[in-house]
């Protein structure tokens, strides 16, 4: 599989060679996006057609392969950043239900976790991706049971820890894409040793995403630990 995403990956770059940073940081319209129509379709018909700023500058240089560590404030649509990516990521690689974890959005609470998974569900509702949450609360053996098809995995950090110390069949070996969601919170909330714990289980050859609202010197320790060589996008509000 590492190889297969390193050819599609290759193939989307070149193929997208033409278009410069630049230049698409000037695309107002999803359509725009070297995206999957099943992506482009989904956002649409939720009433999604033109992307905010963080969304126009972090989407792209996700889509030609790089880590990014993406800061902005709250309510700026860090949901649909971070999502669109995770759906290109899987859909590139032909992902389907038996391929299991492909992709891991973790976030500080139940509350962000089950938001994301509702945006999930609107955006992605056009790709035959399976998706679901581990947040605790409920019973690990229910979700453990759920788990077995689960390409897509939105996680609290005690809970996924707990799943992966103790649930053999929760395996991650072959994750695409890491999306680190609220960093600043989760360390703020001193979930530090559990990410680590968690980032030490996962394959190194993945892509990894990291949001925050602020990009604090914690945010920075933390993307030199789980991500490669990342790109910093920062969008700032303007005042005047
Ligand atoms: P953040 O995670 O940065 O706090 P959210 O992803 O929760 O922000 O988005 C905040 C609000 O903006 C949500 O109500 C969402 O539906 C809306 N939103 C996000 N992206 C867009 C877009 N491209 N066009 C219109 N509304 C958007
Ligand atoms: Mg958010």
């Amino acid at each position: 599989k590492g190889k297969k995403f390193r050819e599609n990956i290759d193939g989307v770059i070149s193929k997208y060679k033409k278009i410069t940073p630049e230049e698409a940081s000037c695309f107002r319209k999803f359509k725009q996006f070297p995206l999957s129509s099943a992506t482009i379709n989904g956002l649409n018909e939720a009433g999604f057609t033109e992307p905010t700023d963080i969304q126009r500058q972090s989407i792209f240089l996700s889509l030609i392969g790089n880590d990014v560590v993406g800061a902005a404030k709250t309510g700026s649509g860090k949901t649909i950043a971070l999502l669109v990516p995770v759906l290109e990521s899987l859909w590139r690689n032909k992902w389907t239900r038996e391929d299991g974890l492909g992709a891991l959005i973790i976030t500080p609470t139940r509350e962000l976790a089950c938001q994301i998974f509702q945006v999930l569900n609107q955006i992605g509702k056009n790709h035959d991706f399976s998706a679901g949450v581990l947040i605790g609360g409920t019973d690990i053996e229910y979700e453990r049971d759920r788990l077995g098809h689960v390409n897509i995995v939105v996680a609290t950090p005690g809970r996924l820890l707990q799943h992966l110390d103790e649930n053999e069949s929760f395996r991650c070996h072959m994750l695409q894409i890491l999306v680190v969601d609220e960093a600043d919170r989760i360390l703020d909330m001193g979930f530090k040793d559990q990410l680590n714990a968690i980032v030490e289980n996962l394959p190194k050859e993945r892509q990894t995403l990291l949001f925050s609202a602020t990009q604090t010197r914690n945010v920075k320790d933390l993307a030199r630990v789980c991500a490669k060589d990342p790109v910093f996008v920062s969008v700032h509000e303007h005042s005047d």
